[in-house]
């Protein structure tokens, strides 16, 4: 009989790795793990990276467990015997409903249980993501007071956080995939990485590497038309001669950037399907996309989706007005340009040259004016020629340029040097605009009182899955966006900062938010500031004269400007000051 792995085990995996925040110590925890997993019980494998992951499905299936905060209070309260009440004012100095429910468990209850497996916890939670419609939350709840039950306190703590869908303790999606890849005692981690990119599903990563092992991964975990991928993605630029200098030595493309919604388009049997940039599956957004396909062949196209009206290119605004399902009258019309393929005619492209994708791109599709149209680029040789397309694309409402080497691969979610992004109003101050996580707010005064004043934005530190204050903001914002966010931010408010990483110098706002409205800010320059922690918990980088640009409705907290790419802008801003000094 095969030694089934407890949930008690994996909970101890994880509370170890909540003990440090050493990446390379959690990730030999974690692998070491894995490892025992994988000769002692290999099918509970796919459920305990799962788990890891705090998911029970790929992300791209769109499948939540469906328990808000609102169900796990009433399971604790059932569970220990608390009021709803004092779970919430124990929630406001704990901050963490998992160790409310670990500490205040009736523990007589656990004593005469037979243990769970991580098998019984997975599945179970499978059920209760089931459980939709009328009487669900009843359903889920009790479903939930099982599992609860047959937990020790240890258990508890990770189960509840499992409902929450986070386990808190910095393990991110990278250090999983690099811990299966060591308990494979493969410590280049690329076919695990290049595996999951294609076919982000653990189930099935996990499956084939059991039965195929990891050399032959990169056969079986292939490009799937339905399944969507990880998009590339690009390097910021703020100096067209700069950006120039990088691209010089290749081949390279100049190509309008659009100011739409990525989208992933996949043909097959017949069917279209579109994915946003992160793998959401967004068919139903867009009828007009997926009736314009008749193609015989498989596909998959990468494109930005633009509002397009009268032959223009309209406002990114606009586009993020139109109903994501039940879109049965189109008012705002969508122009896709395509710039990719990677999939074509049962054949995968990513490993073809740029030059050869846009051959077969433009070769196979014909343009529908206003539908369907290639993304406007050339080849450069010079700053000038990079210049006369930053112009035409301002020109036509674009919001700046892309640079792509036409010798370059198409890398599924990696930022690569391969590709460059200019934008407009790059030129005149930081490189990039940020796509920043609201973490605070500030109460407003004058005329601003009744709404908040200010916000505290922080970056997002993809290793410790941590949120880090870069800067405090008040300025571009109009009177309505001001009252809308005061709207928006005041059901987000926590007395517990659990996922900010502040110190005792940073500065506090008067109220926290939760991570989960992601906005675009541009600043002056960038700094370092020790009332900050984005990139450093001593002496952070912050942004001088931050200016409000947009939501960013596309982008999760998440998908937010991270921790590491903030260090480079600032280390790249004080290359170009000692540049500029030695060229004076
Ligand atoms: P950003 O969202 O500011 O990080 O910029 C990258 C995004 O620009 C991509 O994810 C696409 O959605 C969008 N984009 C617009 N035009 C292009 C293009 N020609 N090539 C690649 N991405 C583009």
């Amino acid at each position: 009989m095969v030694d089934k792995i407890l949930f008690l085990d994996l909970c101890k995996e994880l509370e170890k790795i909540s003990k440090t925040t050493k990446r390379l110590e959690i990730q030999s925890i974690l692998s070491q793990f894995f490892k025992i997993v994988k000769i002692k019980d290999p099918n509970s494998l796919s459920s305990i990276v799962f788990l890891c992951n705090a998911s029970l499905y790929p992300e791209y299936l769109n499948t939540e467990m469906g328990i808000g905060e609102h169900i796990i209070q009433q399971a604790i309260s059932e569970g220990t015997g608390l009021s709803v009440k004092t779970i919430k004012q124990k929630f406001v100095k704990s901050g963490d409903y998992g160790v409310i429910a670990m500490d205040n468990r009736v523990n007589q209850l656990f004593a005469s249980k037979k243990l769970l497996t991580v098998e019984d916890v997975f599945n179970n939670m499978k059920r209760i993501s089931f459980e939709t419609g009328k009487n669900s939350t009843n359903s889920k709840k009790n479903l939930m007071l099982q599992l609860m039950n047959a937990c020790s306190p240890l258990e508890t703590k990770y189960l509840i956080r499992l409902f929450e869908s986070q386990l808190k303790i910095g393990l991110a999606l990278q250090t999983i995939l690099i811990s299966i890849s060591l308990a494979y005692d493969e410590s280049n981690f690329t076919i695990i990485k290049s595996a999951y990119n294609k076919h982000p599903d653990f189930n099935y990563l996990i499956e084939m590497l059991l039965v195929h092992g990891i050399e032959k991964l990169n056969i079986f975990c292939k490009i799937t038309p339905g399944i969507p991928i990880k998009p590339m993605l690009a390097h910021p630029h703020k100096n067209l001669t700069k950006a120039f200098s990088k691209f010089e030595n290749n081949k390279f493309l100049s190509e309008f950037k659009y100011d739409g919604e990525r989208v992933q388009i996949h043909h097959f049997n017949g069917v279209t399907k579109v994915f946003s940039r992160n793998s959401e599956d967004m068919t139903e957004k867009f009828p007009d996309i997926t009736s314009m396909f008749l193609s015989e062949k498989s596909f998959i196209i990468d494109a930005e989706g633009v509002a397009f009206s009268d032959g223009k290119i309209m406002p990114f605004q606009l586009l993020s007005t139109r109903k994501r399902k039940n879109v049965e009258k189109i008012e705002v019309a969508v122009c896709v340009f395509a710039f990719d393929i990677v999939f074509f005619d049962s054949k995968e492209l990513l490993d073809m040259p740029l030059s050869e994708r846009r051959e077969i791109l433009r070769s196979n599709f014909s343009e529908i004016e206003s539908k369907f149209q290639f993304a406007i680029g050339y080849e450069c040789n010079s700053v000038e020629d990079i210049e006369t397309q930053f112009k035409n694309a301002s020109e036509g409402n674009c919001e700046g340029v892309m640079l792509k080497s036409l010798t370059s691969t198409y890398q599924p979610s990696h930022r690569s040097n391969s590709w460059g992004k200019i934008k407009k109003d790059y030129l005149d101050a930081v490189g990039d605009s940020l796509d920043l996580v609201v973490v605070g707010a500030f109460y407003g005064k004058g005329k601003r009182t009744g709404n908040f004043g200010g916000f505290l934005l922080a970056t997002y530190n993809d290793e410790t899955t941590r949120f880090e204050p870069c800067c405090k903001i008040g300025t571009g914002f109009s009177d309505e966006s001001l009252k809308l966010f005061y709207d928006q931010l005041s059901p987000k408010i926590t007395s517990n900062p659990s996922q900010i990483d502040f110190n005792d110098k940073s500065i506090h706002p008067d109220v926290w938010i939760l991570p989960h409205y992601v906005w675009e800010v541009k600043a002056a320059s960038l700094s370092l500031s020790p009332i900050y922690s984005a990139g450093s918990r001593e002496k952070g980088i912050s942004l001088r004269f931050p200016r409000f640009l947009n939501e960013r409705t596309d982008k999760k907290p998440e998908d937010a400007t991270t921790s590491n790419q903030i260090w480079r802008m600032y280390n790249e801003s004080v290359d170009e000051k000692s540049d500029d000094a030695e060229f004076n």
